[in-house]
């Protein structure tokens, strides 16, 4: 039986080919470092551990539960906006759970286009607004992010007609995997340009609470009419270190909300109810994990600058998210650089290729491995390289 084109299209997740990678050097006895995948190493604090082990027990949550999230839960995420961004969210209508956010961005399109419609996705970007594009049937119109622009979108450049025809308007910041933030006035700019055209936004903010030099980046939600045009992914997967247990959430407009609620219930059951009731303790509970995080990825941050600048480049570092995003010296390709650090320094970088064609040039470092491990990665990176040419 032959497979859809769609599928036939689908290479493997970006990450799971560089896990192939890392196995493979493995079983071959080399010691890998990876700064490649975007996954905090740091464990899950022990106050949320602890009430997931309590409500395991708990029979009633053995059962279905409620594929749009049980009620408390949506009401700790209400709150959490309020305190965190003074945004007001009805936790009934406006908030939906998700498996991760990743499943609901790759869903938002399913629930969206029909065929052969367009959404708006930035490059480079999170693969999954492109590929949930096409698995729904419909095309991605790539929105370059260049450095010159910040790696912001220029709405200006997006023809009338194709924003005219687009359905979603796809938007990520704190970016990955450039670190790029964006501020009230652009996320005001894109409430004018969704009005404008008719267009969904859906802005995916899993990173807002990794910033560095005390910033707090702001959210979607909190430019002028927003829940209007728009939703927001978030996630308790970077801010509390829990990527593995699979748990997220939209916030928005309502009938986006209902829709994408509408869509899940027909395929998933929702949230294991342990899960939800561990998601309230790490919204509702103590927060100074945060605090403790931001601290480790600021030394590693400001280590990888040294070392960087140390090797020739010179690049601004990352106001937020936990990436580096960097050119490749002259000679190379994202590729090429990639798989010579692997080879001769035993350091899995990701190439930029990987986020689209417009991050060919660059490579990604993610700074989730401890300080030793990242200052022995770049001793390696600079015996093989020496000093960088451009
Ligand atoms: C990590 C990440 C997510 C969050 O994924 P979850 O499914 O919530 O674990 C979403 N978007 C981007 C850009 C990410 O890097």
């Amino acid at each position: 039986m032959r497979e859809s084109t769609a599928m036939q299209n689908l290479p493997p997740y970006l990450f799971a080919r560089i896990e192939q990678k890392i196995a493979e050097a493995k079983e071959k006895g080399i010691d890998i470092i990876s700064l490649g995948i975007g996954d905090p190493d740091q464990p899950t604090p022990k106050h949320i551990i602890d009430k997931m082990a309590e409500s395991i027990y708990d029979a009633a949550n053995h059962q279905y539960p409620s594929s749009v999230g049980l009620l408390a839960f949506r009401q700790a995420v209400a709150n959490w906006y309020r305190c965190r961004f003074n945004v007001e969210l009805d936790p009934r209508k406006e908030i939906v759970s998700l498996l991760g956010s990743k499943e609901g961005i790759a869903h938002i399109s399913a629930a969206y286009l029909d065929h052969g419609d367009i959404n708006l996705v930035p490059e480079p970007g999170y693969p999954v607004y492109g590929i949930g594009t096409s698995l729904a049937g419909g095309h991605p119109y790539i929105m370059p992010l260049l450095e010159k622009n910040k790696y912001l979108p220029v709405l200006e450049d997006i023809p009338e007609e194709v924003a005219r025809k687009a359905k979603i308007f796809f938007m990520n910041y704190p970016n990955n995997p450039t670190g790029a933030v964006a501020d009230l006035s652009f996320y005001e700019k894109v409430v004018e340009f969704a009005r404008s055209y008719d267009l969904l936004v859906c802005s995916d903010a899993p990173y807002s609470e990794i910033a560095y030099d005390g910033l707090r980046p702001c959210s979607f939600l909190e430019a002028r009419g927003a829940k209007e045009v728009g939703i927001e992914f978030h996630s308790l997967s970077k801010t509390y270190n829990m990527t593995g247990w699979r748990i997220g959430w939209a916030a928005g407009q309502a009938k986006a909300i209902e829709v994408l609620g509408r869509y899940k219930s027909n395929i998933d059951s929702g949230v294991f109810q342990a899960i939800q009731y561990a998601g309230i303790e790490a919204l509702e509970g103590p927060q100074d994990s945060i605090e403790v995080m931001r601290a480790i990825y600021q030394e590693r941050r400001d280590l990888a600058l040294t070392w960087l600048t140390r090797l020739g480049w010179k690049i601004t570092p990352p106001k937020a998210s936990f990436y580096f995003w960097v050119p490749v010296p002259k000679g190379y390709t994202s590729s090429s650089f990639a798989e010579f650090i692997l080879e001769k320094a035993g350091v899995i970088i990701t190439p930029g290729n990987g986020y689209g064609k417009h991050g060919e040039g660059y490579f990604r470092i993610a700074l989730t491995v401890d300080k030793s491990r990242i200052e022995e990665a770049f001793q390696r990176i600079e015996k093989v390289i020496g000093k960088v040419e451009f």
